[in-house]
């Protein structure tokens, strides 16, 4: 025989079928009375629920009279709005006939009232099974009672379930990749650690969802970076989706560290809501192509403001999942108790530590690291260009080195009780300037790492630190990042900050960061010989300068791209190890060179500046002049290079001079054009510009042509 939690499931999964075949029947409905006779039926679930609330909250014989009164009542009360809609389609937005057979196309009104009653009914079922197994609590208040009923398998599991059923069975409405999401989305959900609790299933469910969640969003941006434009319909679902899964985390957070699951029960009836407005009108998902996002800021900050707040919370959650003692040590919450100044001053303080400690654990690097590592590849694949496929391997092996495998595990294992790198006041070079006295062999361990880096990057450009060993750059230079470079020459903000010269803003940014730096490392020498005793948040001046730097504005830029342009810490010249690297890269050898300056004179693409992502747009007219271009912006990502249609350009450093004072030619002749070279003569005249000086003319180059160019990419 059937125990009761058995029958309950086998209930519950009835009715996730149930569920999701009327949803189908309402969508493919052919006429306006069926499909408001599949929302009667939904409705008429949600009614029997509610009959079982009853008698099971009261269960006696006057208990089950006033269930079955109230479930009679709700069906005859919820005839009403079935012949209302039924004679007034209109009403609900719906569009009035159904033409040629196929079916009705189903309103904004009638999509509501499906996620309405379907939600309803789903959270009845929840409270009943509860209370019929004795597990909710009748004292916790409308808040808990909701809580408690969403955030509880019959919910959660059913809903899941709901969801995956209804996309398959609507696959022939909705767009494929539609479709592929709501199959990843079903299987995040179903893995929701509120849904069971206890230790085990907390730990499977929090590294599956976060592991499907991850897959989702390299989906998304890579979908992104293939299909610039899209139905209006799509882009709003994709930027509701991660706003919501950016709750949904934040909840998972707030469940796992303090208890309280509202957050997340929230974000599980915000999601579903969500869905059930899209799959209830596949016909939305037809309109007409919307803007490219590329020239939608607004939109693009959107989406990646949602997908980075899933993706801190998720290092979050990922680091109290796996290392709960380290994580609550690491984190140095301050009461939020006492005067109103103390209370802001201490939530300003949670904050900052809250995102800077999230930002900077091992999990979120990792998670970072396989989301935009998978776009790094992808952009490996396409790479034609050996020596860019090489910097990309590299990069991908000195980002699991130097930001993962080093830091997180073998320092760990290899030095237990180590303090935390970024509360250790000197730094190295590569990742910032410190001034705490160390010990002289410790000294000579980092005057030895700032020699090596400085002449590495004399050799071979700022390349070695801003496109290979920073973390950075894993970030900006995946397929559909690498493709918001766009925005260096449309967005206001960082067109000021275009070309190679120092321009008002660039100057005045380098120089706030450079006198900070100087300031908060003086302080930080004299608090460490007793002459001060200044801190700040609680922390070391410049250590507080370096995580203020690259674990909150770093990120907080990064989201901005659509605004600051991409690879904004070097455009805008606000990361001093990347400033101190574009100094030494000034004495060095690295240049950018061309084989034949008359394909430059005659080139209309001017691909290489399209390319560069740093927004470098005054390069052709250097290469005309001079054959070469330098700056120390410059870091050698090389999709100029790729870029160029007719192979006519190469980075040059210290191998380049070396062949070339022993008297070899210092690179390979240039290949025969892919394309073919416009007719000289009049060059540039299509596009508008005056082609023979440096100068900002490359940002009119039109954005947008039909379908990606390489350049657009
Ligand atoms: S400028 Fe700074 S943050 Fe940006 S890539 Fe270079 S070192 Fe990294
Ligand atoms: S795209 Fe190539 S040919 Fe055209 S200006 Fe740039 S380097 Fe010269």
């Amino acid at each position: 025989m059937l125990g009761v939690v058995e029958a309950l499931v086998a209930v519950a999964g009835g009715m996730a079928v149930a569920t999701a075949v009327l949803i189908w029947a309402a969508v493919e409905a052919r006429s306006w009375a069926r499909s408001w006779v599949a929302l009667y039926l939904l409705a008429m679930m949600g009614e029997m629920w509610a009959a079982a609330l009853v008698y099971l909250a009261h269960t006696s014989v006057g208990g089950l009279v006033a269930g079955l009164s109230l479930s009679g009542g709700l069906m005859v009360a919820s005839l009403v709005p079935l012949f209302v809609g039924v004679a007034k389609p209109r009403d609900s937005g719906a569009s009035p006939t159904a033409v040629g057979g196929s079916p009705v196309e189903l309103g904004l009104g009638y999509a509501v009232l499906i996620a309405a009653v379907v939600l309803t009914s789903e959270l009845l079922m929840s409270w009943s099974f509860q209370l019929a197994v004795g597990g909710l609590s009748r004292s916790a208040g409308a808040l808990g009672l909701f809580v408690n009923g969403v955030d509880s398998p019959w919910f959660i599991f059913t809903m899941s379930g709901e969801m995956f059923l209804t996309a398959l069975l609507l696959r022939n409405r909705l767009p494929k990749s539609l479709l592929a999401m709501l199959l990843v989305q079903s299987g995040i959900m179903l893995f929701s650690p509120p849904a069971l609790g206890g230790s085990t299933w907390s730990a499977l469910s929090v590294y599956v969802s976060s592991a499907l969640m991850i897959g989702l969003f390299v989906y998304v941006f890579e979908y992104l970076y293939r299909y610039r434009q899209f139905s209006n319909a799509f882009g709003s679902y994709l930027v509701e989706l991660v706003s919501v899964y950016g709750l949904m985390m934040a909840g998972l957070f707030v469940w796992m560290y303090f208890g309280n699951g509202t957050a997340f029960a929230l974000s599980i009836v915000l999601e579903m809501v969500v869905v059930y407005l899209a799959i209830a009108r596949p016909a939305i998902f037809r309109d007409p192509l919307a803007t490219p996002w590329q020239l939608r800021p607004n939109w693009t900050f959107a989406l990646l403001s949602g997908v980075f707040v899933a993706e801190v919370c998720m290092g979050a959650v990922l680091s109290v999942q796996l290392d709960p003692a380290d994580y609550l040590g690491a984190f140095p919450f301050l009461p939020l108790a006492g005067a109103p100044g103390t209370v802001v001053l201490n939530a300003l303080s949670n904050g900052f530590w809250f995102f800077a400690t999230a930002a900077g654990s091992s999990w979120f690097l990792i998670m970072m690291g396989l989301e935009m590592g998978a776009l790094v590849v992808f952009k490996f694949r396409e790479s034609k260009n050996l020596e860019n496929r090489i910097r990309l391997g590299l990069m991908l092996g000195s980002y699991a080195a130097f930001a993962v495998f080093y830091p997180s595990i073998y320092f760990a294992l290899v030095f237990p009780n180590s303090p935390n790198a970024s509360q250790v006041a000197f730094l190295g070079w590569p990742m910032g300037l410190g001034s705490y006295p160390l010990a002289a062999g410790v000294f000579g361990t980092v005057l030895l790492t700032y020699v090596i880096t400085g002449v590495l990057v004399a050799l071979f450009g700022r390349r070695v630190i801003c496109s290979v060993f920073c973390t950075a750059p894993v970030m900006y230079l995946g397929t559909t990042l690498d493709s918001m470079k766009s925005f260096n020459r449309t967005s206001p903000i960082a067109r000021k900050y275009l070309s190679s010269r120092f321009s008002a803003a660039y100057s005045v940014t380098l120089g706030l960061v450079m006198v900070t730096l100087a300031g908060t490392s003086l302080l930080s020498y004299l608090d460490s010989i007793g002459r001060l005793n200044v801190y700040i948040a609680g922390t070391d001046p410049s250590v507080f300068f370096f995580v203020a730097s690259f674990s909150i504005a770093w990120y907080v830029l990064f989201v901005a791209i659509p605004y600051a342009g991409n690879f904004n810490c070097v455009t805008m010249g606000w990361c001093y190890t990347g400033i101190i690297a574009g100094a030494f890269q000034k004495i060095g050898t690295f240049k950018l060179k061309v084989r034949d300056k008359q394909v430059c004179w005659d080139c209309k693409t001017l691909d290489c500046a399209k390319g560069c992502p740093i927004g470098l747009v005054d390069m052709p007219g250097h290469f005309r002049q001079t054959g070469e271009f330098r700056s120390t912006k410059c870091c050698g990502v090389g999709d100029c290079v790729e870029d160029c249609p007719y192979d006519n350009l190469y980075i040059s450093d210290i191998r380049h001079t070396v062949r070339r004072l022993l008297g070899r030619p210092e690179t390979r002749p240039r290949r025969a054009p892919t394309g073919g070279l416009v007719a000289a003569g009049k060059p540039g005249a299509v596009l508008g510009l005056t082609p023979f000086a440096p100068s900002e003319d490359t940002v009119l180059l039109p954005m947008v042509r039909a379908g990606p160019s390489r350049a657009q990419r």
